[in-house]
């Protein structure tokens, strides 16, 4: 039966709405997928833009219509929590992503169309009012959906390089960090190549398993 099948779905295969011929082996055509590319950890992983995602056959999930006049605008958040008092809690407050005049969201870093499904607008509850008082925190100057893609920024990228030890044999190769304990291969630079999801022009000194072990083990 199994070898009807792969017969039958290679004779018969799928093609979609591009044109593109699914036959056996392949995943499942985008166009079958109940969610849109900006629904989906992809948009977290691998941003793209709607005109991108609608080009490569992905479906794209537009911005709902909101109902709401922006109460708080940017440059009225506080800075300090005890400038503020309860009256901000359920207030519409601008995310400082969502430009109002052009009714779009740019970020303010390399001022690229935001990708993160800003919300353009947010609003604070009781108890993340009592819990950035009591931290001492300022009020948030992003959506959620702005600060979620800002914190997986912070995140190492999934993605590879081939890199060498940076063990100098008695201290890192940038002499950053000395060495604590003499390691396998004496005061010879260390030979060792590996993958790291640390990039090459990042500033963290990055050991081989080995080295990093004489160190911290
Ligand atoms: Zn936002
Ligand atoms: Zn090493
Ligand atoms: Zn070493």
């Amino acid at each position: 039966m199994v070898e009807k099948i792969k017969k039958h779905m290679n004779e018969m295969p799928y093609t979609d709405k591009k044109g593109r011929i699914y036959k056996y082996g392949e995943f499942f055509p985008p166009e079958l997928s109940p969610f849109a590319y900006n629904e989906t950890m992809a948009q977290e992983y691998f941003s793209i833009s709607k005109y991108k995602s609608l080009k490569n056959g992905f479906r794209w999930k537009d911005p709902e219509n909101r109902d709401y006049t922006i109460e708080i605008k940017i440059q009225d958040i506080p800075d300090d929590i005890h400038n503020t008092d309860e009256s901000i809690v359920g207030k519409v407050i601008q995310c400082s992503h969502y430009n109002i005049q052009t009714n779009e969201s740019i970020c303010t870093v390399g001022k690229d169309i935001c990708k993160a499904n800003c919300t353009q607008a947010f609003k604070i509850i009781p108890k993340e009012y009592e819990f950035y008082k009591k931290m001492n925190l300022p009020i948030p100057r992003l959506c959620p959906n702005c600060r979620h893609y800002q914190r997986i920024k912070q995140r190492n990228p999934l993605k590879l390089w081939k890199r060498k030890c940076m063990c100098n044999g008695k201290t890192s190769i940038n002499n950053v960090y000395t060495n604590t304990v003499e390691h396998s291969h004496g005061s010879d630079p260390c030979p060792n190549e590996f993958y790291t999801s640390y990039s090459p022009d990042r500033p963290e000194i990055v050991y081989c398993e080995k080295c990093y072990q004489s160190e911290v083990v």
